[in-house]
């Protein structure tokens, strides 16, 4: 096959066997928010450009990462790189400020963004993100940060590491550049040609560098938590107060700051045992700046995005996904002349009692059927014979070495709807 006809470069398909595991994890999004109080938001998958050239003019996702393009009717609109300025934007527009505060929010969304493809890094990836708008309360960034760590608990990650960080704010923030420019001057010549511009663009990204000569620098760098105003001090205090409470297991890393330029105050990082260092599970963090940036009114905030394909990845190295998919209930094997047709009744009839079940759709031997049925996973066949057809009779066979019983045709759907209920509570009592 033409490459022409592949998915493009840094995409995948999720296919079946994959998506079970995508669904399970997404389960685990839906209930863990439901518990915290948190409700779902679907934003559309592009947005007028303007709204994410918000996020940074000195970011790498504004100046190389975004899909942009004009449409038909000449207007620039992008492909969502990320999910905060769009729940920001939809905040705004639907005077989300008169709802009872904070409005808690979530999403799970495909995120673009035009990178090097590699492992664990993709054009199109899958973020689950929150967002806690309209409260300034330490007491919501440590709920934010125990949602993302009762998420990871839900899908089998305990082994997490999670970087705290105070990156100031537009009083404190400006002093801390200062000093942070001071220490990074005289060693310019010997650092990479992204800090020259960082230096010029952004000092703070400077600290996130992963060039090994750049890092040698920047061990020596002022520490942001030194630099903080009362305010942001007192901030980051009592958010460490409430985590505490909670019994997490936190690392300040006064050298962690984020990839976009909105956060102020709190960040945090969050990645697996199992990740190296520039592989981040998620992180998040505040921006209380934003949505005035937007146009709205004063509006303090704090969210997170987690990589759901990274995610995957560490569990299935982990050996942490439970085996999922259950196969069918009920397989109907036909044999003979009006089997098909009478096969066909009766699969309806159990599917719409609720019984997960499939029959042959290729005209196949018995025996590729009852082959058919083992690859299903089928608990039961169903043998649909031209010869007890005749008697108003049909055979069903337990396929795990049980025997088999001949039954009245009439009897087959109830008698499959108590067995399924019975398997379902058999289960249920074995976890
Ligand atoms: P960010 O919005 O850059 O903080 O990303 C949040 C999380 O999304 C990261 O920690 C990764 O787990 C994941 N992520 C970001 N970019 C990619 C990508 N290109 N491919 C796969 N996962 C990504």
């Amino acid at each position: 096959m033409g490459t022409e006809y592949a998915a493009p470069r840094g995409t995948r398909d999720i296919l079946p066997g994959e998506t079970e595991k995508w669904r399970f994890v997404e389960e685990q999004v839906h209930r863990t928010c439901a518990d915290f109080g948190y409700a779902e938001v679907r934003t559309p998958l592009f947005e007028h450009s303007e709204l994410f050239g918000r996020l940074g003019e000195a970011t790498d996702l504004v100046q190389k990462e975004m899909y942009s393009f004009d449409d038909r009717g000449g207007r620039g609109l992008t492909l969502r790189p990320e999910g905060t300025a769009p729940v920001a934007r939809a905040y705004l527009q639907h005077h989300m400020d008169a709802w009872p505060q904070p409005v808690k929010l979530y999403y799970i969304s495909p995120m673009f963004r035009y990178e090097r493809p590699q492992a664990g890094r993709y054009r199109q990836h899958h973020q689950f993100g929150a967002e806690a708008l309209g409260t300034l309360d330490p007491a919501i960034d440590a709920e934010v940060i125990m949602l993302a760590v009762e998420f990871y608990r839900r899908v089998g990650l305990s082994d997490l590491s999670l970087e705290l960080n105070s990156i100031g704010c537009p009083a404190c923030r400006p002093g801390y550049r200062e000093e942070l420019s001071r220490h990074f001057a005289p060693h310019l010549d010997r650092m990479c040609g992204d800090c020259q511009v960082r230096f010029e663009r952004n000092v703070l990204r400077m600290l996130d560098c992963k060039q090994p000569e750049c890092r040698e620098v920047s061990a020596g760098a002022p520490r942001s938590t030194d630099h903080l105003c009362p305010e942001c001090r007192r901030h980051l205090d009592e958010l460490i107060l409430y985590l505490e409470a909670a019994g997490l297991n936190w690392r300040l890393n006064p050298r962690l700051v984020r990839g976009i330029d909105y956060y102020t105050k709190t960040v945090f990082e969050v990645s697996a045992a199992v990740l190296g260092a520039d592989r981040a599970l998620g992180g998040g963090g505040r921006y209380d700046g934003l949505i005035a940036e937007l146009g709205g009114p004063d509006t303090p905030a704090v969210g997170f995005g987690l990589g759901l394909d990274r995610l995957l990845i560490v569990l299935e190295e982990g050996g942490l996904l439970l085996p999922v998919g259950q196969g069918v209930e009920a397989f109907l094997a036909c044999a003979g002349e009006g089997a098909h047709a009478a096969a066909f009744k009766l699969l309806m009839e159990l599917r719409r009692a609720g019984v997960a079940a499939d029959m042959d759709f290729t005209q196949r031997s018995l025996k590729a059927q009852m082959k058919a049925a083992d690859h299903m996973r089928a608990r039961y066949v169903v043998i649909v014979g031209q010869d007890e057809l005749a008697r108003g009779k049909v055979i069903l066979r337990e396929m795990s070495g049980g025997g088999q019983s001949e039954l009245e045709v009439h009897e087959l759907v109830p008698r499959l709807v108590g067995l399924a209920r019975k398997s379902l509570r058999d289960g249920s009592e074995g976890k």
